[in-house]
């Protein structure tokens, strides 16, 4: 068996972030500065709503205090490099971390949404194959401040106007970066929290587009589905047989098929949204058509849906993505039995951006 790590190590615990706390600690640990609660709220509307992290722009608020507060504001992700493609409506950036720890997010404009696909945390510890992340192994859990400074970044450069197209905001969060995010569980939690909150708690974006991807951790998926925030949840599934997703997914040794799948359609109960699976097809692997129909066979019935995502090949690998005829069938058959389907668009290839590249090699 390959080994998964479910605990991170603690080094590399960042400083304490304003954005780490909820909307009570923040005014007590404002308060603890000298400084009166009432500015916690001002400060998290400035982040938040307006994404402006510079003291020196708040107008509201005195230029002297404004620099006691940044006390409780260190700055946690500093850009090394924005690289962009598809005309400019994928940017992926690479964030350098207090410890030097290295994550990506990218952000990916369509006609009617716009997506972060952002990171939990620095590597990962799932080892699966054919993953960029994987292979670099885990070097620790974001912090919940790290997770929301990310999409606050992409709304900054949307509001700017920095972004093809024009100004927007950002409607979707993927947490399909790098990292398990239910490995970092309760920074999750509490990140969650504060990009679906209404302001000045959070910044209100809807919890209907945002998608938490997993492996399969099936205590956490559990545990998901009591906390009373309906996001997506998507599964890497990428395959139907034990035998097979032992390999390709590793913690598979921990939690089978059978119980990944019971838990998500408890999650689906729980909250009403459909689930996501995920699959990427990798030629002569898993893009048999018998495997077609065993999925089909573990879904159908299920308010589920499957997003098929041709394998980004990493650097070295063994691995192709399937052919394209290939591909159309494994997905024909699937509708055909009557399990709703779609091929995702893999944005971002050129760059390391798109799914399972993201490695934060910074050359
Ligand atoms: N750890 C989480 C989220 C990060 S990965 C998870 O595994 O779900 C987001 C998605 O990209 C996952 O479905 C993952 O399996 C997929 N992925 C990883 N490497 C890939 C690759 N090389 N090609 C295509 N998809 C890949």
């Amino acid at each position: 068996m390959v080994d998964v790590i479910l605990e991170a190590p603690r080094r590399g615990k960042p400083p304490t972030h304003l954005l780490d706390l909820p909307r009570e600690q923040r005014k007590e640990a404002v308060l603890a500065i000298g400084q009166p609660g009432f500015r916690a709220d001002q400060v998290a509307r400035h982040l938040l709503v307006h994404h402006d992290i510079d003291a020196e722009h708040w107008t509201d608020i005195p230029r002297n205090v404004g620099q006691q507060l940044t006390l409780l504001l260190p700055e946690l992700l500093s850009p090394v490099k924005s690289i962009d493609c598809d005309a400019g409506t994928t940017v992926k950036t690479v964030w350098r971390l207090h410890d030097s720890a290295l994550v990506e997010s990218v952000l990916m404009r369509y006609p009617q949404r716009v997506t972060v696909c952002i990171s939990s945390q620095a590597g990962c510890g799932m080892n699966c194959p054919f993953c960029a992340t994987g292979q670099a192994g885990l070097t620790r859990n974001l912090s919940p401040a790290e997770i929301v400074l990310q999409v606050i970044a992409a709304a900054r450069s949307l509001d700017r106007g920095e972004v093809a197209g024009g100004p927007g905001r950002v409607s979707n969060i993927v947490f399909m970066g790098m990292g398990e995010p239910l490995a970092n569980y309760s920074n999750v939690m509490r990140a969650l929290r504060t990009l679906t909150q209404a302001p000045p708690d959070g910044m209100g974006i809807s919890a209907r587009g945002v998608t938490v991807s997993t492996v399969g951790l099936v205590p956490q998926m559990r545990q998901l589905a009591q906390e009373g925030i309906p996001v997506t949840l998507a599964v890497s599934l990428h395959c139907p047989d034990d035998e097979l997703r032992d390999s390709l997914v590793p913690v598979n040794n921990r939690w089978k098929v059978r119980e990944v799948l019971d838990a998500a359609w408890e999650y689906a109960a729980a909250s009403g949204r459909r689930i996501s699976i995920e699959y990427a097809l990798i030629k002569d692997i898993n893009d048999q058509q018998w495997r077609a129909h065993a999925l089909a066979d573990l879904l159908v019935g299920n308010l589920v849906h499957v997003n098929l995502i041709p394998l980004n090949p990493t650097p070295g690998s063994k691995w192709t993505a399937s052919e394209k005829s290939d591909e159309r069938a494994f997905a024909q058959t699937l509708r055909d039995r009557g399990v709703a389907v779609t091929v995702r668009d893999t944005r971002g290839r050129e760059i390391d951006g798109a799914c399972g590249q993201l490695a934060a090699a910074t050359s």
